[in-house]
């Protein structure tokens, strides 16, 4: 991943959306790689900030990672990278976007 994606995503995200950690963050690619690993999800809006226990559990763990699904932190290989992201220090869903910004998604309440 190139220096100035993953500066992009640290600004964006300054802190754990799940956890609210600021240390220790490392930037998780919300939809797995697969085989190959292609740069495509190598995008701001595919991107996001987690401290690296989270990160580790997320993988490790079926509940975490179940919550992870939930809360748009982890995609399935079919959903797109428009779903939102919920974020546990504002207790809002965000858009991610491809330009390195994020937006509040309105509808976020009622979203699952
Ligand atoms: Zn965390």
């Amino acid at each position: 991943m190139k220096a100035s994606i993953r500066k992009l995503v640290l600004e964006r995200d300054p802190y754990c959306f799940h956890c609210g950690e600021s240390n220790d963050l490392v930037v998780h690619h919300r939809r797995n790689r697969g085989h190959g690993g292609s740069k495509l999800l190598d995008k701001p809006e595919w991107l996001m900030a987690v401290c690296a226990r989270y990160n580790g559990e997320m993988e490790s763990v079926s509940s975490v990672a179940e919550s992870a699904r939930r809360s748009g932190h982890k995609l399935r290989s079919w959903e797109a990278s428009s779903l939102p992201v919920f974020d546990v220090v504002t207790l809002l869903w965000y858009v991610l976007k491809t330009d390195g910004t994020k937006e509040v998604y309105e509808d976020g309440e009622g979203y699952y």
